[in-house]
């Protein structure tokens, strides 16, 4: 076979892919999806980040995985769970939360649009100046909220908030109470499994895609990443371009080891 019978044979195969990742994608993920389900989305956000000429493909990539999580939880909502969330509630949104710099560009973009209302550029940025430096332990007991969070108690930007606050979905609103006010529960708040398990498959892909395209898969705390997000006009463009925007992020973001192998096992098999 000639090299170019081949090129066009891969390019094929890869198009079949897509159309195959993207039927999954529609009917959303079982919480133990099959591994070639995970493969046929996994192939999708592969070939999202892989878009030539789009400066956006990285907060689009983040868009779908999020959608992914939405899908997923309407087809296969949980049963017998009582949540304690309710509208406001937000004791959660003064924690330390680590996200990935394709959703930061995602709630930038969101900021910039005005979609996080009252909450404009410089508001968010200012807003972010006190949580700078502060890691998880020093974030505990100081009530100091997201730059994102809005009146009455409401994500300003929920619409395009981050695969992590998607899962906090406490059991136990006694417990959120007691970590907002410093006690140390080392992240064991009990929350909705169901919520956990779509989350944590769309987290997945997504970091498995990103390796595999040659994409850095740190992550860094949601204020500090934001901020450095929107200092920039054009931070998506120089980040997909190679230069480390967040270099001076202090990188305090640890994921379960677990998370690190499924994910690369993921990138192993799209490369
Ligand atoms: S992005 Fe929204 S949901 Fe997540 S911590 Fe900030 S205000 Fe809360």
């Amino acid at each position: 076979m000639t090299d170019d019978a081949s090129r066009q044979q891969r390019r094929k195969l890869q198009r079949e892919q897509v159309k195959a990742g993207r039927t999954v994608m529609a009917a959303g993920l079982a919480t133990e999806p099959r591994h070639a389900e995970i493969m046929a989305i996994a192939h999708v956000i592969k070939a999202k980040l892989a878009e030539r000429g789009n400066d956006r493909r990285a907060s689009e990539a983040a868009a779908l995985v999020q959608n992914l999580n939405e899908t997923s939880l309407k087809a296969r909502p949980p049963t017998r769970v009582s949540i304690a969330c309710g509208k406001g509630c937000s004791y959660c949104c003064y924690g330390y939360v680590g996200i990935l710099p394709a959703e930061a560009f995602r709630l930038a973009d969101a900021v910039r649009a005005g979609k996080s209302g009252a909450l404009d550029v410089a508001t968010v940025r200012a807003r972010a100046v006190p949580l700078r430096g502060l890691g998880p332990d020093q974030r505990l007991g100081r009530k100091l909220p997201c730059p994102l969070l809005g009146d009455g108690g409401l994500c300003s930007v929920y619409a395009d908030r981050p695969l992590v606050c998607r899962q906090a979905t406490s059991l136990s609103l006694p417990a959120c109470i007691e970590e907002f006010e410093g006690q140390d529960r080392n992240g064991r708040i009990e929350v909705s499994t169901v919520h956990l398990a779509h989350s944590s498959n769309a987290h997945v892909v997504l970091l498995g895609a990103l390796a595999a395209t040659g994409l850095p898969t740190i992550a860094y705390e949601l204020s500090s990443v934001l901020d450095v997000a929107l200092s920039y006009a054009n931070a998506e463009k120089r980040w997909l371009a190679g230069e480390d925007v967040f270099r001076d992020l202090p990188r305090t973001v640890v994921r379960p080891k677990q998370v690190e192998q499924v994910a690369a096992a993921i990138a192993r098999e799209l490369r």
